[in-house]
């Protein structure tokens, strides 16, 4: 009895070793690869617990980092394993249950990693993920990365994240419209005066959630009624070029023609690039034609996305177009309400008043506050953490938020604005465009940033102060007359915003 626990003991010693040092070798990897302090946060409390065969297992302190981890470093996570250990590699997840969920025998359930493929990134151009990494898998080998192999032949896999449904969605004055017309679209797919929807706002407002849910949800209700696929806008063209490249053109254009709700996310990066427009303009006509559903979001509204053809512009707009606004104070409440609620510990009103009020202009960026906060209990095992503590496990965060944008920021937000180079605007030109964008870029340097007069006019091609408050005026005034302009430049202001956080 004693031999053989010993036996089992040294085996799980021996194991143990190699588990750490095959995480090891991943850590390396991911930290070449993502934000450093996203790193720290999300990779230094993950601890490696067994490695059989080509499956290492690590433990993980909940439920939510478990999801966390899937949603967002799913494709660095798999390419890494990959990497260390080979082909067929892959984690499986040990999740420390919530002391909620105690009174089981096991203090860790066992989780599988996602196995649907990552998302196709051959096209010979570059494409990152929304943590800055670029995957490095190629689809060479994949005719149609959606095409689920020896099944029926017009079934695909939707794409579909199922974490992202309308019951998690809370309501706000800030997606009102929105909401419910994605609850209208859900019910009645194709069918309805909303088509094309194009949902458009800001990063991290809740636009790929809100198109997610709609295809979630017309999956649960009609099951293989309808084909769904979700794609963001750099996908498809990915997949365009690759069918180009492999003279399949005709199957790939045949293949979207057969969807019945099709949902592109992003379609601002559908900006310059002309052939893509042209086939999503043909695959447009021919499902509106026949009345089958689409759905797109954007970061501006469809007039102001540069370098598109104005056909397909006047195409958007058929339908509704409905922007997300920043939540208000009480929306963001709610949510961080909801989520630490979910994952069973409740920081009461005085932490929650404190998030809203620090954390204004996304919902990702409510989200990390409270996960910071989660990820530090579940860790050091705090029961409570009280005001004074979550300030002092905030504090970095809330200064990130705050970091300072500088007039070259500014310059280069105000000209990737209007697609015009930023150089432009600190030299002598005076075409209209030009004008226009520096005298923006100039009005904004004086509200956002602590600069002089002065200094603005020096950082635009060493211009007299008197001409910085001239145009700091012509944007004053021009926002008083007209409405379109005043619009233009909250847009610019609200992405500078987000660009310094
Ligand atoms: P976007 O696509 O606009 O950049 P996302 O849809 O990715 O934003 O949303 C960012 C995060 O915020 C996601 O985790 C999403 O679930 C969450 N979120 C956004 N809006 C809401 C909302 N109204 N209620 C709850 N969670 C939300
Ligand atoms: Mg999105």
């Amino acid at each position: 009895m004693v031999e053989t626990e010993n036996i089992t003991d040294r085996k799980h010693s021996e194991e143990k070793v190699t588990a750490n040092g095959v995480w090891a070798q991943c850590l390396e990897i991911i930290r070449d690869n993502i934000n450093y302090q996203k790193y720290t946060s999300w990779f230094h409390p993950i601890k490696p617990v067994t490695l059989e065969g080509k499956t290492l297992t690590i433990q993980v302190p909940s439920q939510f980092w478990y999801e966390w981890l899937e949603e967002h470093y799913y494709n660095i996570m798999r390419s890494t394993i990959t990497k260390v250990l080979g082909e067929g590699a892959r984690f499986e997840y040990s999740v420390v249950l919530e002391k909620a969920d105690m009174d089981h025998d096991d203090r860790s359930v066992r989780l599988p990693q996602r196995s649907s493929p990552p998302m196709p990134a051959d096209s010979g151009q570059q494409v990152y993920d929304q943590n800055g990494y670029h995957p490095t898998y190629s689809t060479e080998n994949i005719q149609n990365p959606f095409v689920i192999p020896g099944i029926r032949k017009n079934k695909i896999d939707p794409n579909l994240n199922e974490n992202y449904v309308f019951n998690q969605f809370i309501e706000g004055d800030c997606n009102r419209l929105a909401r419910s017309a994605a609850i209208a679209i859900s019910e009645n797919p194709g069918k309805n005066s909303f088509n094309p929807f194009f949902i458009y706002g800001g990063v991290g407002l809740g636009k790929t959630h809100l198109v997610q849910s709609i295809g979630n949800k017309i999956r649960q209700d009609f099951g293989d009624e309808y084909s769904i696929l979700y794609l963001s806008s750099d996908q498809f063209t990915n997949e365009f070029v690759h069918a180009i490249r492999n003279n399949r053109a005709r199957e790939f254009s045949m293949f979207y023609r057969n969807i019945d709700v099709l949902i592109v996310d992003d379609i601002q990066f559908f900006s310059g690039k002309e052939k893509t427009q042209e086939e999503f303009f043909h695959i447009f006509n021919a499902l509106h034609q026949d009345g089958k559903q689409i759905i797109m979001t954007s970061d501006r509204a469809p007039r102001d996305i540069q370098d598109i053809e104005e056909r397909l512009i006047s195409r958007f707009n058929w339908g509704l177009s409905a922007d997300l606004q920043m939540p208000d104070y009480e929306t963001r409440y709610a949510i961080l309400e909801k989520k630490s609620l979910e994952n069973g510990i409740d920081f009461g009103p005085e932490i929650f008043e404190f998030i809203a009020h620090n954390f204004k202009s996304s919902i990702r960026d409510l989200q990390g506050a409270i996960i910071k906060l989660l990820a530090t209990a579940s860790l050091q095992k705090i029961d409570n953490i009280d005001l004074v503590m979550a300030k002092r496990i905030l504090k970095d965060l809330i200064k990130e938020t705050k970091k300072h944008v500088s007039i070259e920021d500014i310059q280069r937000l105000v000209c990737d604005y209007f697609g015009i180079d930023p150089n432009k605007v600190r030299e002598k030109t005076r075409k209209q465009e030009i004008v226009e964008a520096r005298q923006i870029a100039m009005y904004m340097s004086k509200t956002m940033t602590k600069s002089s007069l002065k200094t603005i006019g020096l950082h635009f091609g060493g211009r007299d102060h008197s001409t910085v408050i001239h145009a700091i005026n012509a944007v004053e005034d021009r926002q008083e007359t007209s409405p379109k302009f005043l619009q233009i430049v909250k847009d610019i202001q609200q992405r500078i915003e987000l660009a310094s956080m």
